[in-house]
């Protein structure tokens, strides 16, 4: 048995550069020489990027793609999920045995939720509460498993069994989508006071988000930077 408390996400596989939303807007003006005013001015593009994100042209930045491989719990995947304009693979239950790795929630997760639907916050927990969470969740964990694997040993098929396991063992994926996804993505499942519509997304989904966003940023400065200035609405 293993218990995490934290998520994976590596970009796999990537084509997206400031470039790319570039070309793709200046083909309304240039036609087929759009191509070659890539990189010809940085400040004219900053403001063009700028000037489509606040107005919300989005297809500009739809021609560019981010591949991820994420491990996390199944129930960050079933949140994970609901953004459609994503495409997944992820592994299977029915096809293999599922690793007996499950989520436990850190020292640092803050346990008590306070406040009104839409507008929680949530609070530290006392060590009573962080002990009963992790002795709870080890022990329900291992009874869990325990069950699955003496169904497997019985004969029972994989996609049986697995019913007994909880969502908190973990799942891996691959993810590909546009900056444009992503960005609709990254706005609803971070959480920023500065946000024109602030979210309350889980943590946990939001630990993943948070590695997205840095890979996001790496590989497209100015349309991440421009993504910011605009209250990261996604265009
Ligand atoms: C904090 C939070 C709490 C949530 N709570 C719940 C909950 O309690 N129950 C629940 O069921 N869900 C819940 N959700 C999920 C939520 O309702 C959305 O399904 C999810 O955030 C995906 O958003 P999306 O549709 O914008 O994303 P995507 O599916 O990625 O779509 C991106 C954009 O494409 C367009 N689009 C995509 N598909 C269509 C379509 N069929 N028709 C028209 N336009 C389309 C829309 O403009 C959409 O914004 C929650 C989400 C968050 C962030």
């Amino acid at each position: 048995m293993r218990f995490r408390s934290d998520v994976t996400v590596e970009l796999v596989k990537s084509s997206a550069s400031d470039a790319d939303v570039l070309f793709a807007a200046r083909v309304s003006t240039a036609g087929e020489k759009s191509l070659e005013e890539v990189g010809a001015d940085a400040e004219r593009s900053a403001g063009l990027i700028n000037y489509l994100m606040r107005d919300r042209h989005g297809s500009p930045f739809e021609h560019n793609q981010f591949t991820f491989y994420v491990s996390a719990p199944i129930f960050v995947f079933r949140e994970f999920m609901r953004h459609r304009t994503f495409s997944y693979n992820e592994e299977s239950g029915r096809y293999r045995r599922l690793e007996p790795v499950f989520y436990v929630p850190g020292a640092g997760r803050k346990l008590v939720q306070e406040g009104k639907p839409g507008r929680y916050v949530f609070v530290d927990g006392s060590p009573e509460q962080h002990a009963l969470v992790e002795q709870t969740t080890r022990r329900v964990c291992g009874e869990a498993y325990r069950g699955y694997l003496e169904m497997l040993e019985a004969g029972v098929a994989r996609e049986v069994a697995r019913g007994v396991l909880p969502v908190s063992i973990y799942s891996t994926m691959y993810a590909t989508c546009n900056a444009r996804a992503l960005m609709n993505f990254l706005s609803l499942r971070t959480k920023r006071e500065d946000s024109t519509f602030p979210s309350f997304p889980q943590r946990e989904i939001e630990m993943v988000a948070e590695r997205m966003e840095e890979h996001f940023a790496a590989a497209m400065p100015l349309t991440h930077a421009a993504w910011n200035r605009n209250g990261r609405v996604a265009p």
